[in-house]
């Protein structure tokens, strides 16, 4: 007889949600989190789409620790020396199935703890899962500490960078090309400047993503969204990039930081936190096995996550797949068979849901990214110098913009526009 009918590793956004599945039909469950508290070492940039968690919760909205519901969405271009940004918003924002929200995990990873707990599932905080305990190639536990503990089913929720999923599943840790690292700073300002600056009112604000500049011109991404009395302001850079970077990531940020077009956005604020967190970037190509015998991953553990470069979406994806991992470890308990066979229903709900046909749709943009360079240096300037030419005047007469653009285009060369037209238009 073992120890719980299930053990959840980790309770960033899907440990919590399965939990509180698995409690709430009866299971035993215990929840090991490395962090002191949950939250405490975790960090999204972050945007979260609800529904996941409307689905769950219903009445979220009034009780989640939610920031500034997303009412204006930008997305920047950014050279060393200009900046050209996009900003739509659209009053379907506001409508529940779109709803997204900022959020700062340190809050959010407590309320979804307290669902679990409420709901009856066990928590052990500050301490790591070491390693599986595993009895004739099945998963039947967990070492933490000095202590085994034992369970019909383990679920991995432990994120990035997963040290347990090889173990579980026999997959290699991805490569550096495959992973990035992310860096923030979390920086308090009145709300009605941040309500100022960013043309929205009470409770609304922005969610705004660079790319160019803030990563010296590698692949990755600068970002902010709005909170409620602060802003979190970062990047994200892919690893092999780094390596191989002049300047350090920390760099970038106080550049990007003091960049032209952000600097006044940040003005008299005070910096109250920093964070810094790896982040999956291979996609659904790179994914393992989402279960084995006794075992199931949900989350960024089995990499469910992609930077699209106009959104970075990884909570959502969490959150639901830990529902679902809830659900089907449940009716696998319920059926006394935990055996891979016993949990394939988990790969077909996610199949049929949104997690696995929208991070399957959009499969081929990572490597769409990791081969296009030139998204992240030539065409911000390409863009800075073509609305040079229609917006700069100093007297001299105009040429036609008939004249002047085409020298831009042929600079970056046509084939390769043309190419990087073609292959973005695949990859989305
Ligand atoms: C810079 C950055 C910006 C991002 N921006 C966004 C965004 O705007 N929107 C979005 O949707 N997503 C964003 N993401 C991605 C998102 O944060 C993740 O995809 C999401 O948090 C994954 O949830 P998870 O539950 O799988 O893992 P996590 O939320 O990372 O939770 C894993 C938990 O497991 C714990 N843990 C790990 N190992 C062990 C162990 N051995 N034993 C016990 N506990 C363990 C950790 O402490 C943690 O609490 C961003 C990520 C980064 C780094």
């Amino acid at each position: 007889m073992a120890d719980f009918d299930a053990i959840i590793v980790g309770s960033g956004c899907a440990g919590p949600m399965a939990a509180f599945e698995l409690a709430s039909r009866g299971k035993s469950v215990l929840v090991i989190e490395r962090g002191n508290y949950c939250g405490a070492k975790n960090m999204s940039g972050g945007r979260l789409y609800t529904h996941p968690l409307r689905e769950v919760f219903p009445n979220f909205a009034s009780d989640a620790p939610l920031e500034r519901r997303i009412t204006h969405e930008r997305i920047s271009l950014m050279a060393p020396d200009a900046n050209f940004t996009i900003d739509y918003t659209d009053q379907h924002m506001a409508d529940p199935n779109h709803e997204s929200h900022a959020v700062l995990r340190g809050r959010l990873d407590q309320w979804l703890a307290t669902q679990a707990q409420d709901a009856g599932a066990e928590y052990i905080n500050g301490i790591a899962v070491e390693s599986l305990i595993k009895q004739g190639g099945r998963v039947a536990g967990v070492r933490a500490g000095e202590d085994e503990i034992s369970a019909e089913v383990v679920l991995l929720c432990d994120g990035a960078n997963s040290l347990l999923a090889s173990q579980a599943v026999g997959t290699d840790p991805p490569s550096p090309a495959a992973m990035a690292v992310g860096i923030k700073e979390v920086i308090q300002l009145d709300p009605s400047v941040i309500q100022d600056r960013f043309h929205c009112g009470p409770g609304e604000g922005a969610a705004w993503l660079f790319v160019g500049d803030p990563t010296h011109g590698t692949t990755g991404g600068g970002f902010l969204y709005t909170n409620q009395d602060t802003l979190s302001v970062g990047l994200v850079a892919t690893i092999s990039d780094l390596m191989a970077a002049e300047v350090p990531i920390y760099q970038m940020l106080e550049d990007f930081k003091h960049h032209p077009a952000l600097a006044p956005v940040l003005a008299g604020g005070t910096v109250v936190e920093h964070s810094g967190h790896m982040v999956a970037e291979g996609g659904y190509s790179a994914m393992p096995p989402l279960a084995a015998d006794g075992v199931m991953l949900a989350g960024e553990s089995a990499l469910m996550v992609i930077n699209a470069g106009y959104t970075v979406r990884g909570m959502d994806f969490a959150l639901a797949a830990g529902t679902q991992a809830g659900r089907c470890a449940t009716a696998a308990l319920d059926a006394g068979d935990t055996s891979l066979a016993g949990l394939a229903g988990y790969r077909q709900a996610l199949e049929d849901s949104f997690v696995l046909r929208d991070l399957k749709t959009l499969r081929r943009f990572p490597h769409f990214m990791e081969n296009t360079p030139r998204m992240f240096n030539a065409y911000p300037q390409m863009v800075r110098d073509a609305m040079r030419a229609v917006f700069l005047l100093d007297g001299e007469p105009v040429k036609p913009l008939r004249k002047s653009l085409p020298p831009l285009a042929k600079k970056v060369g046509y084939l390769n526009l043309l190419r990087d037209a073609l292959g973005g238009i695949r990859a989305l």
